[in-house]
């Protein structure tokens, strides 16, 4: 996810950016089919995959490669689905995932291998962090490298609960108390100063759309992720494709060689046991030997399934995985902060500003909020809700996305809550009978990110595999 820092220049990451082109290589190929069918409409194929986000693309192409004949349904006019790459003042900008970095090796591998090239964001001059009584600058590496400390003494169990990263429940025997934790609770318990629980706060309490939502064990999931380690947790968003997420989806999908079907909502999923029908809002009907419904948990209790989804599923998805309240947005602002990577503590309506680009009036930067009430494509409501923090800041336009109210997504990246990793995690990826699920949402390593939806996306066209061959 992308709430967490680039990194003020630490080597690994100047040795990778000397690496990265901003070079172009548009591999990308229009899907084959791509318009909604109609009521009445019949067709049989060996696989249908329900959404063209990076799970469902990437099961789509797995399928392929296996000999299998695919269906892509996906709900809206485009591919990508959390991902979403379009354009500002001019820029090519995403209003959902991002950065991609070498740790996350099946995203970068396919990167190198569509020879896309990489983008590297360049690094903030200065911060704006919380002071006892407000905000004020410090230079990057002090911000950074204290509130790096103290996120490491946040997560100084990681090692112990998470030896083994991509295996989240190897230490199960371990998990239940400190799963049943959430962010602020183990906030509490670390006798803070006030101004040291501000520095966290802003570092960990929107991630997961509020410290009294987010598991404690899911922010140490991610620490292991990156090696227990500041420098490589603030690193992993500095890299994007060169040709935006879509691209990458779009590249993926054209090797897939599947028929799509955009626009076309799923409604229904039945399974009797030879065969899965899936029906469309607009009527058609499709049926295959197995489906990989590739869509986020949190949608999962819009779909009729027969049988039922499982107790576990559905508690999932009522629950919520995806961060509900997540908000992305890019503004134009004129103010005298410049080159400033901002960081507020929680509470605050926008709490994360990160620089992007100078224009002759400005500066574009990204932001993320996890206000409800605030419309992230109202520059007088962002401008009031930035002003918080930057008192003199002048918002000339804007442009965002709210994920939780987006109806194909209804939520953002996904971060787990108490008992979810103990309780539900294994229970939510098993497949139904002849349907396997695929989202980042419950991915084992990456979940959260696009690495694992990818990695779930080759998991359940395993599995779908498996059930066509009998
Ligand atoms: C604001 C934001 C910032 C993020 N930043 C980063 C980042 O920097 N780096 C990173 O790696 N990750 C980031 N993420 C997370 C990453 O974007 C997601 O984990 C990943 O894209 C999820 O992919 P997915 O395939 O699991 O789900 P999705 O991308 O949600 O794909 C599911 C698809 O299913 C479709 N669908 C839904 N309902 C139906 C239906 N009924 N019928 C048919 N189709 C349907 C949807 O339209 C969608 O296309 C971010 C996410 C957000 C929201």
């Amino acid at each position: 996810m992308s709430q967490s820092v680039k990194a003020a220049g630490p080597t690994r990451r100047g040795f990778l950016k000397a690496l990265a082109t901003t070079a172009v290589v548009g591999s990308a190929l229009p899907p084959a089919v791509a318009s909604a069918a109609g009521s009445g409409t019949r067709s049989t194929h060996d696989v249908i995959v329900v959404g063209a986000g990076f799970a469902g693309v990437t099961a789509a192409r797995e399928l392929r490669r296996r000999g299998l004949r695919v269906l892509v349904v996906e709900a809206r006019d485009r591919i990508g689905g959390r991902t979403w790459t379009t354009t500002f003042e001019g820029e090519q900008v995403e209003l959902g995932g991002t950065w991609v970095d070498p740790l996350q090796t099946t995203v970068w591998r396919e990167i190198e291998a569509q020879r896309i090239g990489f983008v590297a964001d360049g690094a903030a001059e200065r911060t704006l962090f919380p002071t006892e009584n407000g905000f004020g600058f410090f230079p990057p590496e002090e911000s950074f490298g204290r509130q790096g400390e103290l996120l490491t003494r946040f997560s100084e169990r990681a090692r112990e609960l998470f030896p083994d990263a991509y295996n989240p429940l190897a230490r199960a025997d371990l998990l239940r108390a400190p799963d049943a934790l959430t962010i602020r609770r183990h906030l509490d318990s670390m006798n803070l100063s006030a101004l040291d629980e501000k520095w966290l706060t802003g570092a960990t309490g929107g991630l997961g759309g509020a410290s009294t939502r987010g598991a404690y064990t899911q922010f140490l999931h991610w620490w292991a992720l990156c090696n227990y380690n500041a420098e490589q947790y603030y690193g992993i968003n500095t890299y994007k494709p060169a040709t935006g997420m879509n691209g990458l989806a779009r590249s993926i999908l054209a090797e897939a060689q599947a028929e799509v079907l955009l626009n076309t909502p799923v409604k229904s999923i039945a399974d009797d046991g030879r065969q899965v029908t899936v029906r469309t809002a607009a009527g058609s009907v499709h049926t295959a030997a197995a489906v990989v419904v590739a869509v986020p948990v949190n949608v999962w209790r819009t779909i009729e399934f027969a049988p039922g989804l499982s107790t576990a599923k559905l508690q999932a998805s009522q629950e919520t995985f995806g961060v509900p309240n997540a908000k992305k947005l890019w503004l134009h602002l004129a103010s005298s902060i410049g080159n400033t990577y901002v960081h507020a503590p929680e509470g605050y309506p926008v709490d994360t500003l990160v620089p992007y680009k100078q224009t002759s009036r400005g500066w574009l930067m990204i932001g993320f909020s996890g206000e409800p009430r605030l419309d992230v494509n109202n520059a007088a409501q962002v401008q009031e809700a930035v002003r918080l923090i930057v008192p003199d800041a002048r918002v000339l336009s804007v442009k965002g996305h709210d994920w939780g109210g987006d109806r194909f997504a209804l939520g953002g990246w996904s971060f787990r809550q108490p008992r979810q990793l103990t309780g539900l995690l294994r229970a939510v990826q098993q497949p139904q009978g002849r349907i396997s699920f695929a989202t980042s949402d419950i991915a084992s390593g990456w979940s959260g990110y696009v690495e694992g939806a990818m990695e779930s996306g080759l998991v359940a066209a395993k599995q779908a595999a498996v059930r066509v061959a009998r």
